[in-house]
């Protein structure tokens, strides 16, 4: 293993968009705290020293355009110079939010960059605000740019990335990432979210895909307080299938942690074990495939004391090293009719999946 696998791509002024609500509005929980308090957890748990960290460039306004319509890019740029008002549900604007956007796409950007040169193995964007809400032409639900869609447009930009794989284990359906790519053949995008109002109607597992896209686009609708048990099963028996058969050319991944347990916005039953797990199942699909790694960025995820061990443990799976024991591991009793009704809901995708694969 070279001697740096993984980067941490971070940059303080994503730290300035702060949303101008007092709790309990839901844009009050996407906080500097988040990431302030995660990183001083890495730094505590000696993680720093381990990975090599780089500075997120500035994305230019025009690579937004890779993704979205003109319209969202004028919309921010427009909004941040006045510096408050609504760009679309839970999506609101400050007086720093275009500087803050164009680094957390920079930051996603150059994650692509240093998995597809093999620079490092793994590289993971520390930025905020997060991106997989934003479609091609809204923002919503705290995210204005798609940061993962725009970085996974720029690293297609070369022949030898012909074809992406994108898991999204945020606790939400990625509903911006799943529009942007639903007639796109060359990108395949799975997301294990809870099912419920928040996802708009969306996020159902008969939706595969459009047209030659048909079967590349895999919800797994999870129900309200899944357990770890559940998170494992839809990776084993769907995520790690479905990647190994659409065999990508690099594997991107929309990192939320907002199903953990202790969540103050998801309804999941998670702890930093099933992130520990997904990390350590990417960094298979990798080795397995021949793949030059996987590159990460921030989505959800609002308790900023469980960012850190949720984050350690996905870098420690994604490096290869055993599952460490985290203060937020906690046994907790999973309900059997819970288990029983996601094992349904995954019996039936495949079923679903079966003429595709
Ligand atoms: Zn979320």
């Amino acid at each position: 293993m070279p001697q740096h696998s993984i980067a941490l791509i971070h940059h303080p002024e994503s730290y300035n968009h702060v949303q101008p609500f007092p709790k309990p509005n839901l844009e009050a929980f996407d906080t500097p705290l988040r990431i302030q308090v995660a990183l001083e957890h890495l730094k505590k748990a000696g993680m720093l020293e381990q990975i090599r960290k780089v500075q997120a460039p500035r994305a230019e306004p025009e690579e937004v355009l890779l993704v979205h319509s003109p319209y969202v890019l004028d919309s921010v740029t427009l909004m941040s110079h006045l510096g408050s008002g609504e760009l679309g549900e839970a999506a609101h604007a400050s007086p720093d939010l275009l500087d803050s956007v164009l680094l957390a796409v920079g930051g996603a950007m150059r994650a692509a960059e240093l998995a597809m040169t093999k620079d490092v193995k793994h590289a993971f964007s520390l930025m905020r605000p997060p991106g997989h809400h934003a479609s091609t032409s809204t923002s919503m639900g705290l995210c204005y740019f798609n940061n993962l869609a725009i970085a996974v447009k720029h690293a297609m930009k070369q022949p030898e990335i012909d074809r992406v794989s994108i898991i999204d284990f945020d606790d939400h359906f990625g509903n911006g990432t799943a529009e942007i790519f639903y007639s796109n053949p060359h990108v395949q995008y799975i997301s294990i979210h809870e099912y419920d109002y928040e996802n708009m109607g969306l996020g159902h597992g008969d939706e595969l895909g459009h047209g030659d896209a048909a079967g590349t686009n895999i919800n797994i609708p999870l129900v309200e307080s899944s357990p770890d048990v559940s998170y494992q099963a839809a990776a084993e028996r769907i995520v790690i299938p479905a990647v190994e058969k659409f065999r990508p050319s690099i594997i991107a991944v929309s990192a939320g942690y907002d199903a953990h347990y202790a969540d103050p916005v998801g309804n999941m039953n998670v702890d930093s074990r099933t992130f520990w797990k997904l990390g350590n199942a990417v960094n298979k699909l990798v080795d397995k495939m021949n793949l030059p790694g996987s590159f990460l960025a921030l989505e959800g995820g609002y308790n900023p004391f469980v960012m850190g061990p949720s984050i350690e443990a996905t870098l420690r799976g994604l490096n290869g090293e055993p599952m460490p024991k985290l203060e937020d591991q906690l046994d907790r009793v999973d309900q059997e009719e819970i288990v029983d009704a996601n094992e349904n809901i995954l019996d039936g995708l495949l079923a679903a999946l079966e003429q595709f694969w």
